[in-house]
């Protein structure tokens, strides 16, 4: 009776999660999404405790049960509540390499016990026991030293001593071989447990080989290409868990695993759409790459008033939001801006939105959304490009990789072949942020040489408040 209800839960649960991935599909349905999603944990966390507890042969107690609950939830409200705005996309790569790293450490428990307690010998039962462990491991240890070295990489560096230091984006060839050698290495090692599943040595140098593929896969992954890198580990951390699910036949977990590892892989599939790669090449050719190039070339600043006066004339405007936008946290101020030059100017306005600009997939929609700007004003790459051609003014804030010409022409960039914001063709270019330094890619940008190209420096936010000012008083 009681394994019908933790059927029964498990099934509502799976159900709460596909019903929460279809309401993601759309910013205006993305919140119920996301509540549907936690209800589903919710209804699984619930039914697992009832499984592992109440049923024969259950082995945890409440004691462990009450402090995982308790630990678990304060480390991670701590982490939701103090992080910043911008530390959003670290958080999300390091919370990639939890889901991995869990999956795998259940992996362990479960092929321990089951090897102390059955001491099985090889057949098919054991095969498809070590074969999910295995794999479980091989995808949940490499994801989570991926995502560790992915954060740090989001970061924009490794703290050694106290001191940052960019963690390097080279592609040494000779580091492709040594990847597939340990790739193939893991998959003896597994072939080998499947002839002696006792030997539990296979299962510790399964995990060691795969932690260090974690790091060779995302060590010289280039800066231009990481949204397709985190997008991977978000859908390895799925198909880890996955994996543990089938050890086990705990069917919520392979079905909550089999959904992030899919939906991950179709992020995949539009982020590597998104820069014009392959995936094959991002992982092994790992051309995005570059070392930081230093600040060569200087420009005089534009002020608040010249864009004031600029935007008044301008019968389209088309604002196209970048990084910076999440650093200065100046999305409200964008808001008003765009509503002030449609209801004062008549100013036909509208916002480019690239599909990697930010350090997040989303992150652009995520802040424009908080701001209540409605989603038909936002437009994607293919959608706003040809826009560009007959438009006053094209408003860059704390955009730059994603607007850098370089893309088009220069074959030695680690950004060249990624489709970018044609924002160059617009009559004039407003570029707004702090200084000349390079973006994520650690590339100089020539757009701001241009002569239809105007900066204006200093900080998004009080360029805007300045600007607002300006424009009420005109
Ligand atoms: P970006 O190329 O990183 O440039 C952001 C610019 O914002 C910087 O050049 C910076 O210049 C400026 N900035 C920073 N703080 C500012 C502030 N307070 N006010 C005004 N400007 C400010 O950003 P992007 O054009 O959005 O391109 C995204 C890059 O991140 C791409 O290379 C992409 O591949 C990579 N990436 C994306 C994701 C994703 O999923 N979206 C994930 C990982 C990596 P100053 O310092 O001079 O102000």
């Amino acid at each position: 009776m009681l394994e019908d209800w933790v059927a029964f839960g498990y099934l509502i649960s799976a159900v709460l999660f596909v019903i929460g991935l279809k309401k993601l599909g759309h910013p205006r349905t993305a919140p119920k999404g996301n509540q549907y999603g936690m209800m589903g944990m919710t209804v699984a966390v619930i039914t697992t405790i009832i499984n592992m507890h109440f049923l024969p042969g259950g082995i945890v107690g409440w004691t462990i049960i009450g402090s995982g609950l308790i630990i678990g939830s304060l480390i991670g409200y701590t982490m939701a509540a103090r992080v910043e705005m911008t530390g959003m996309p670290e958080m999300v790569a390091l919370f990639n390499g939890f889901g991995g790293a869990a999956s795998a450490l259940v992996a362990l428990s479960e092929a321990w016990k089951w090897i102390e307690n059955t001491s099985p010998e090889p057949g098919l039962a054991a095969t498809v026991t070590v074969v999910a462990v295995g794999l479980s491991s091989l995808v949940g240890w490499m994801t989570l030293t991926g995502s560790v070295l992915a954060m740090y990489k989001l970061k924009g560096g490794i703290e050694v001593f106290g001191k940052w230091i960019r963690t390097p984006t080279w592609g040494p060839t000779w580091l492709n071989p040594i990847k597939g050698l340990l790739f193939i290495s893991v998959l003896v090692m597994i072939y080998l447990s499947i002839e002696e599943p006792t030997n539990t040595n296979y299962i510790w140098g399964i995990i060691a080989i795969s932690c260090i593929l974690g790091i060779v896969l995302v060590l010289p992954i280039g800066g231009a290409d990481m949204p397709v890198v985190v997008s991977l580990l978000n859908s390895l951390s799925g198909i880890a868990a996955a994996f543990t699910g089938f050890i086990f036949n705990n069917s919520v977990l392979i079905v909550a695993g089999s959904l992030v590892g899919a939906s991950g892989l179709i992020l995949t599939n539009i982020m590597c759409r998104a820069m014009n790669r392959q995936l094959v090449d991002v992982l092994f050719k790992s051309f995005g790459g570059s070392e930081k190039q230093e600040l060569t070339r200087t420009k005089m600043g534009s002020d608040a008033e010249e864009v004031a006066m600029m935007a008044d004339g301008a019968q389209k405007i088309i604002i196209v939001p970048g990084y910076g936008m999440a650093v200065s946290q100046c999305q409200h101020q964008v808001k008003e801006f765009a509503d002030l030059m449609a209801e004062k100017f008549d100013t036909e306005v509208k916002f480019a939105i690239h599909p990697v600009a930010g350090r997040m997939p989303g992150h652009m929609n995520v802040l424009l959304a908080e701001a209540n700007i409605p989603y038909e004003q936002l437009k994607d790459l293919d959608e706003i490009n040809p826009e560009f051609e007959d438009c006053d003014v094209a408003l860059v804030l704390g955009a730059n990789d994603v607007v850098n010409p370089a893309a088009r022409h220069d074959t030695t960039s680690p950004i060249y072949g990624m489709p970018i914001l044609d924002v160059d063709k617009s009559r004039t270019v407003i570029i707004n942020k702090r200084t000349m330094n390079t973006g994520f890619a650690g590339i100089q940008n020539e757009l701001f040489g241009f002569d239809n190209s105007i900066m204006v420096f200093g900080d998004a936010k009080d360029m805007l408040q300045q600007l607002l000012k300006d424009l009420k008083e005109l």
